[in-house]
């Protein structure tokens, strides 16, 4: 079991948000064939199922949607950049997260204290980590794994050649010219996506994502300075469901969820987000 499974946080249900939508390709996207000796090759957003078809894991989308509000965040204010990946903070800044040695010492802290560690955690954790997960703290984001849709797809993919960059220097190595395939831009692939339990602020930075990827903001794939890799998302909000613990009862009844149709109600979320920023983290309340 996680770590995170042991918050009071996930105990019981609160609310949940499915969304589901199109992704489809603006640029051509490259696909990772897995045989290619690229030293790119991890970064690749596309691979192939076994009938040779694409798809995206949604991994790589989360991914690339956690970067992408992580880097945001730090735009906005260094003390919100997140600890619990690789890349360091700016020297002498305070941040609100945790690095590995942060979670060892509070765990030393409060071995006794299974419901104080959680608590601190998830005090001191950053706007991301909250949503995301960490290594020491459980996901409220799923992305299911995005299937090719069927009308799109013709069974061909694109062959471009490519130069691989080396890693340590940066430059490109005199044997490492290699051809790649590509997905051809208008291919779509069925999106959705599951919120489980956010609080108000964390549903809004949900939301600020999703709608980045609305407006074309984001890119998969690390070619995306060669023109690759460009995508647009169109969700389908009249057929989203937000499901909260108080509607439980009309739900096992046979009612359908509620939609977040009403686009005033999404930029609720995100006006409360900007006010847990101001107020701080541990005044959000469930969504
Ligand atoms: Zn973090």
């Amino acid at each position: 079991m996680a770590a995170g499974n042991q918050w009071i946080d996930f105990s019981r249900f609160h609310s949940r948000l499915r969304v589901t939508g199109r992704l489809r390709t603006e640029t051509a996207l490259r696909i990772g064939s897995g045989g290619s000796d690229s030293p790119t090759e991890h970064d690749l957003p596309v691979v192939k199922d076994l009938r040779g078809r694409p798809y995206i894991p949604g991994s790589s989308v989360k991914g690339v949607l956690r970067a992408h509000l992580e880097r945001l965040l730090r735009g906005l204010d260094e003390r919100l950049a997140c600890l619990s990946t690789s890349r360091p903070a700016k020297a002498g800044v305070l941040t609100g997260c945790l690095t590995q040695g942060d979670v060892d010492a509070l765990k030393a802290a409060h071995q006794n204290d299974p419901d104080e560690l959680a608590r601190q955690i998830l005090k001191r954790s950053c706007w991301t980590c909250s949503l995301f997960g960490a290594p020491w703290l459980a996901s409220k984001v799923m992305i299911r794994d995005l299937p090719v849709i069927e009308e799109t797809w013709f069974e061909r993919y694109l062959i471009r050649d490519g130069v691989a960059i080396d890693r340590d220097t940066e430059t490109a190595g005199n044997q490492l010219k290699y051809d790649f395939e590509a997905v051809p831009a208008g291919t779509e692939f069925t999106f959705e996506m599951v919120v489980e339990n956010p609080s108000e602020a964390e549903l809004g930075l949900a939301l600020l994502g999703l709608r980045e990827f609305e407006q074309g903001h984001i890119a998969l794939g690390g070619a995306s300075s060669r023109g690759l890799g460009q995508v647009c998302l169109e969700l389908d909000w009249d057929r989203s469901e937000w499901l909260t613990a108080g509607q439980l009862k009309a739900y096992f009844a046979g009612q359908p969820p509620q939609a977040l149709a009403d686009e005033s109600v999404r930029t609720g979320y995100w006006k409360a987000f900007l006010a847990a920023l101001e107020n701080g983290k541990e005044t959000a309340e469930h969504a």
